[in-house]
């Protein structure tokens, strides 16, 4: 049994000044139309796409049945037969523009985890605004964190970069990253707003493409902003007898205090 189909963007979108529209946009098509099964989901997105390309419609609605195709199993060389064939029948500057849609929408998926799919909508958001993979729920580190976070190993040889996203209002723990010579953390703010505080210091605002320099033996956390997922890549400066030591998780009171 696949999962039912559900849509709301008639009433958000268009529900204040046609609630008759809306009503027919996400009770009839994607309530009832969409989640007849006597063709498959997957056909059903192919049949879509190639409907709105025949009729010269590539604006967002294609963009998100192109997408839809994408998450519900269309590979890339599927849509490229897809559109490919279409163009024959319904013209060549159709094919075009759905080509150059198409190509974004697949490339990100070979940037991506499958299980990005099941991801909350604002982290789908916030991976298309930035070129390194969102990863896998970070499950590892959990425990030294509060709210969710997620983790994409991006290097781990020579030195270990790894790009963390946090969901907003999560942080990680109080922390230290130990060495007897070299060792500690840079940060580089990759999307969205984070923030970094060290002990009796000031919190730091973290922007896209802010550097943090982290000494050894410094205690301090980072995270997400209260209202802003976040990605930063953590690079692990290489040390000798380099460890790090989590301590206390941070307070409500430390996070949202300045
Ligand atoms: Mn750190």
């Amino acid at each position: 049994m696949t999962k039912k189909i559900t849509q709301t963007a008639g009433r958000t979108l268009l529900g204040d000044i046609a609630p008759e529209f809306a009503h027919f946009n996400d009770d009839v098509l994607f309530g009832e139309n969409w989640n007849n099964q006597d063709i498959t989901l997957k056909t059903r997105c192919l049949v879509t796409v190639v409907a709105l390309i025949s009729s010269g419609i590539t604006d967002s609605s294609l963009k998100y049945h192109l997408e839809n195709a994408r998450n519900h199993g269309v590979s890339k060389k599927e849509i490229a037969a897809t559109i490919t064939h279409v163009a024959f029948y319904a013209g060549w500057p159709k094919a075009w523009s759905a080509f150059n849609m198409a190509k974004e929408i697949w490339r990100e998926d070979l940037k991506q985890n499958e299980s990005l799919n099941n991801y909350p909508e604002e982290l789908k958001l916030h991976q298309k605004c930035m070129i390194f993979p969102v990863g896998e729920p970070n499950n590892g580190f959990a425990k030294y964190f509060t709210g969710q976070s997620y983790l994409a190993p991006l290097s781990t040889k020579q030195v270990g970069i790894y790009n963390v996203t946090f969901e907003p209002g999560c942080r990680n723990n109080w922390h230290i990253h130990h060495a007897k010579k070299g060792g500690g953390q840079i940060l580089i703010g990759v999307a969205g707003i984070g923030y970094y505080q060290e002990e009796g210091k000031e919190k730091v605002t973290i922007n896209p493409g802010d550097v943090i320099n982290i000494a050894p033996g410094v205690k301090h956390w980072h995270g997400a902003s209260t209202d802003s997922w976040f990605s930063h890549l953590a690079v692990e400066v290489t040390g000798e007898e380099s460890s790090n030591e989590w301590l206390e998780p941070v307070t409500d009171e430390e996070y949202y205090s300045n």
